[in-house]
């Protein structure tokens, strides 16, 4: 088995995204048209890219979990968005250039600016990190884009930098305009000063219907969609929670300056997860097999003082020292986790980060990203937010609708209270039209009051005092008695938990983990994806185009198909390298190649796309083993007790 040494040559994005357009994984949409920045499609590999992506997350979640399934639709009536607060507060803060009008969000201009200035002083002072050619080209950019050369900075001004870029995402928008004032940031593409931040709501609006009297918006999220038919979901599952609703569909923010790729775009997959679950009780039936996860914690405490330094620990380990709320959200984290690494995220650029408090959205009152590190830096991936009982108590209290769990009691509950009885004849008669002041004061009184007032008409008639007034009151006219209530019922809001994945930044972090280039020849990019995404899991080459070789070519795709193997035929006709070369690229873990050998004894060779190893087999035997090293029930090394090596000369590369 021959070893392999991916990182020969230093990550080049330019290559990638070469690649990944060569070989249609997505490209800009419109693109004859001029493009719309924020709008990609995917081509026939970014799609089966993205579906495998899906169906694993499918698996993993909906399938392993029991989660309630959902599609609803992206068109949105107005009112649900007010209600929900989109509408006031799902919002960015940008500023314009004061002379050209443009458009700059005020959080990304704060941090391109400081972080050149950063570099810069660096530079000046000879402490440039190795960095790779691609690192360089990105440095130059935003070194030319910040107007920043070598200038070495006062400590001071490096420490003060350094801790307001570890607290970005904590200011408000007066706060970034502060910080363009105290900072002197301009407009790095003009040298002009900037407005103070405005707020820019990221909804597409919309209307409903040909009168355009009804106004809607395409959703940010598809949360909504859940929270909307909680009561039927509740119904489904036979009025008990804990339950999770699961929803994979597309979304539509408004971005103000999408230019990151696939980072950050105005229309994307998203895959939402609402678990459901009594406030009173978040554990986790299945917390157990979890606990002992190790993730990568940057905890909010210490980005608020100004560091970005993280810590190792188990999830229980978490839980139990209060760094992770509780064991719901803290199993979300975990599974989020093993999920990432299933389909091929490296575990050592994956870290959680607790939002600040100030930079959580309006309904949530916890909230851990999974940030995937790329040639972007720390990029959130998948949000898991606490949003409490926020949105089912809003839509309830719009509605009417009660959004609510109703739980029978084991134990009924007891309780005995002093209860006010008014003779309301007497009452209305003595009191007139001060009756109803007299009824509603003593109703408010606490228990301790009544007693008190109970004490004081058994001896007698009374007096009370209201806004100034007395009025007597006498036995006749209030009875206070102790009564006996039994409550068989309980009657919550849950709350919810919910991670939220964005397909998208997931699937163009994982091109980036699993992408290389060959030792010998930089040219030569592989993609390492796991078989379980790869768009395809086998390429079939037959040597020649040769007709003899259609019965057999036939042959291993319809048993390739049977096993639930997805394959392709490459019978084009170019050298075998370069059909090899080109599913490498693909990132298309095996290959089986029929040759003349493969007509007459009827065997066939298998070839691995990381080390190019190559074994030989019976086409059955070959089949069989192709298919255990595709579902993951066997590694290569196992492959390659099964099958000797091959040593031929026909299928070399
Ligand atoms: P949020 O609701 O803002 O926490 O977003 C949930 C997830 O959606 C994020 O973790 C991202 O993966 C993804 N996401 C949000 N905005 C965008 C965007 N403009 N482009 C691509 N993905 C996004």
């Amino acid at each position: 088995m021959s070893s392999v040494n991916k990182s020969a040559h230093p990550f080049d994005k330019g290559r990638l995204e070469a690649l990944l357009s060569r070989r249609f994984f997505y490209a800009p949409a419109f693109e004859i048209y001029g493009g719309v920045a924020g709008l990609y499609d995917y081509g026939p590999s970014g799609s089966a890219l993205q579906a495998n992506i899906i169906a694993e997350w499918r698996k993993h979640f909906i399938v392993e979990e029991g989660m309630l399934e959902l599609d609803t639709t992206i068109m949105t009536p107005a009112s649900v968005f007010e209600t929900s607060g989109h509408v006031a507060r799902f919002a960015d803060w940008m500023v314009k250039d004061v002379k050209t009008g443009d458009v700059i969000r005020a959080d990304h201009l704060v941090k391109n600016v400081l972080e050149a200035r950063l570099a810069g002083d660096k530079e000046a002072r000879g402490q440039a990190a190795v960095s790779t050619k691609e690192d360089e080209k990105d440095k130059k950019k935003k070194k030319k884009a910040a107007k920043v050369t070598a200038v070495k900075l006062d400590d001071d001004v490096v420490k003060t930098y350094e801790s307001t870029l570890a607290q970005l995402d904590n200011f408000s928008g007066p706060e970034l305009g502060e910080l363009c004032r105290k900072f002197n940031i301009k407009n790095p593409d003009t040298d002009n000063e900037v407005s103070e931040p405005q707020e820019f709501n990221l909804m597409f609006a919309s209307s409903i219907g040909p009168t355009g009297q009804h106004p809607g918006y395409l959703r940010p999220e598809t949360a909504q969609g859940h929270f909307l038919n909680f009561s039927r979901l509740l119904d489904y599952n036979n009025g008990r929670i804990p339950f999770a609703s699961a929803q994979i569909g597309r979304s539509f923010r408004n971005e103000i300056s999408p230019r990151a790729g696939l980072l950050r775009v105005r229309e994307f997959t998203m895959a939402e997860i609402e678990h459901f679950v009594d406030p009173e009780d978040k554990s986790h039936p299945r917390f157990k097999e979890v606990q002992d996860v190790v993730l990568v914690l940057l905890n909010r405490h210490v980005q608020s003082s100004g560091s970005t330094g993280s810590i190792k620990m188990s999830i229980g380990e978490a839980v139990a020292k209060g760094i992770i709320a509780n064991q719901t959200l803290a199993y979300f984290m975990a599974r989020i986790y093993l999920y990432l690494l299933k389909i091929g995220i490296d575990p050592d650029r994956l870290r959680f980060r607790q939002h600040m408090a100030n930079e959580m959205a309006h309904y949530a009152t916890d909230c851990w990203d999974a940030e995937i590190h790329n040639s972007s830096g720390w990029v959130e991936c998948v949000g898991c937010a606490d949003r409490a009982a926020y949105d089912l108590t809003v839509h309830s209290a719009k509605t009417g609708h009660p959004l609510v769990v109703r739980e029978a009691l084991k134990q009924p509950i007891v309780t005995e209270k002093e209860v006010p009885e008014f003779d309301k004849k007497i009452l209305g008669k003595t009191f007139k039209q001060e009756a109803g002041l007299i009824q509603k004061h003593v109703e408010s009184l606490d228990e301790a009051a009544l007693l008190r007032l109970k004490e004081e008409i058994a001896k007698g008639s009374t007096a009370i005092i209201i806004d100034g007034k007395t009025f007597e009151i006498t036995p006749e006219l209030l009875r206070i008695e102790r009564r006996t209530f039994k409550q068989s019922t309980r009657e919550y809001t849950p709350n919810v938990v919910e991670p939220s994945f964005g397909l998208g930044r997931i699937l163009y972090s994982l091109l980036e983990h699993t992408y290389w280039s060959r030792e010998q020849d930089i040219e030569r990019g592989v993609l390492s994806l796991p078989p379980v995404v790869a768009p395809t899991k086998v390429l079939i080459v037959p040597l020649s185009s040769k007709e003899e070789f259609d019965p057999l070519v036939r042959e291993v795709s319809s048993k390739l198909r049977r096993a639930g193997i997805f394959s392709r035929v490459d019978d084009s006709n170019t050298s075998i390298g370069k059909r090899y070369a080109r599913n490498d690229e693909l990132g298309t873990p095996y290959g089986v190649t029929i040759d003349f050998a493969s007509v007459q004894n009827r065997t066939m060779t298998l070839r691995e796309r990381d080390t190019m190893d190559q074994r030989i087999g019976s086409i059955d035997e070959v089949i069989a083993t192709v298919t255990d090293l595709v579902e993951g029930n066997i590694d290569w090394a196992e492959a390659c007790r099964r099958l000797p090596a091959y040593d031929g000369v026909q299928a070399v590369d």
